[in-house]
């Protein structure tokens, strides 16, 4: 039987002829006319005062760092079941990540318990919103309000989710967004800074055309292009940015089908939450997520590693997600935990993630599903 990979990345639309156009219109470098294609589309569909395209979330998420012109020392508290270039970003200034445990049911960031992790030195407040679930933000905002913090939303997962229906990325000071070829709408490798203040725009587009006023040059506005502030090459090719424009107009279809088949997922494992076997995800009422990730908490680490084991040998390509980032040799090094991590390091122990892409057939999800069932011994 053919493997069922983990994920597929594919050609939902008029990618191949605007990769055509690129070349021919003989603009290749970046911020051309398909980023600023992009660029509005985002703009539009998040609500953001200023959207960048990137090469990547990772290099988004860096630009914050440098626009919150942190200081060594300074605190930026985030969970610690997140992705590496989370932590990463931050941890290039020199500040010092604190993690925070994630709440049971989301796997999000715990709202309640990020007061008692700052300090003095608390500059701003990560939230990641894993599989497209929003965090909590209202609670999230007022507190970074109060106590006079930033909020930057990792948004990786996020394109066309929503909380209480505003979409997600458009709440921090800052938001950033993956087009990784894993992620609902890709360029390959891709990202998006979200600029929610109008005050952050001018500083954020220089920092981003290597610490020029190139773009404010090429608007007209300066007489002579310069070199401002510090800043890196963190725009994407227009080659790039004509992929992602064919597959955003293709985002609504994209995330239907996509929702298609969460949905496909959900009904299937119904009955083994039932028994007690498994655990589906928990999506609270006011989240509107984004399907993009379907994964199941088994009853221990043991029937976790058992299941990923089945399921490869299987042919079926499950994963796991994330190791914590306080049990790894660079977060040991660059962090610190602030109270215990206990739902982190249980959940992440117990999780599976399962193949989940445009093109998936209803018959490879019941494959998946029939392999799971037969693994944790119960009949259909
Ligand atoms: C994918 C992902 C990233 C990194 O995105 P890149 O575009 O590959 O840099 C960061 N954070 C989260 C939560 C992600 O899922």
């Amino acid at each position: 039987m053919a493997r069922i990979p983990f994920n597929r990345p594919s050609v939902v639309g008029r990618e191949y002829e605007y990769l055509q156009a690129a070349v021919a219109g003989r603009h290749l470098s970046g911020n051309g006319p398909f980023t600023k294609r992009c660029q509005q589309w985002l703009e539009q569909k998040t609500t953001c005062r200023l959207a960048l395209l990137t090469t990547s979330c990772t290099v988004a998420l860096e630009m914050a760092a440098l626009l919150l012109n942190l200081e060594p020392g300074d605190e930026v508290i985030m969970p610690s079941f997140a992705f590496v270039s989370t932590a990463n970003a931050f941890v290039l200034r020199r500040a010092v990540p604190v993690f925070v445990d994630v709440r049971p049911d989301t796997l999000n960031i715990d709202e309640t318990k990020i007061e008692a992790a700052m300090t003095p030195r608390t500059r701003a407040i990560v939230a990641l919103h894993y599989a497209g679930v929003g965090c909590e933000m209202d609670s999230i905002g007022a507190l970074a309000a109060r106590r006079g913090a930033a909020v930057v939303e990792d948004a990786a997962q996020c394109i066309l989710a929503s909380y209480r229906g505003r979409p997600l990325g458009s709440f921090g000071r800052f938001g950033a967004l993956s087009f990784h070829e894993t992620k609902n709408v890709i360029a390959g490798e891709g990202g998006a800074l979200l600029v929610n203040d109008a005050a952050d725009a001018e500083r954020a587009e220089i920092i981003w055309e290597k610490g020029t006023n190139r773009s404010q040059f090429f608007r007209g506005r300066t007489e002579k292009y310069t070199w401002l502030d510090v800043g890196s090459s963190y725009l994407p090719s227009e080659v790039t940015a004509a992929f992602l424009q064919a597959q955003i107009e293709e985002a609504d279809r994209l995330a239907a089908e996509r929702m298609r088949l969460w949905q496909r997922y959900h009904a299937e494992l119904e009955p083994l939450e039932r028994l007690g076997v498994l655990r589906r995800p928990i999506v609270p009422e006011h989240c509107q997520h984004n399907a993009h990730i379907y994964y199941v908490l088994l009853p221990t680490s043991k029937v976790r590693d058992d299941l990923l084991t089945a399921l490869r040998s299987g042919g079926i390509d499950a994963v796991f997600h994330y190791v914590p980032l306080h049990s790894s040799p660079a977060g040991r090094r660059y962090a610190r935990q602030a109270g215990d991590l206990c739902v982190t390091d249980d959940l992440a122990s117990r999780l599976v993630r399962l193949p989940l892409w445009v093109g998936m057939t209803d018959g490879q999800i019941g494959t998946v599903a029939e392999a799971i069932r037969r693994e944790l011994d119960v009949a259909r």
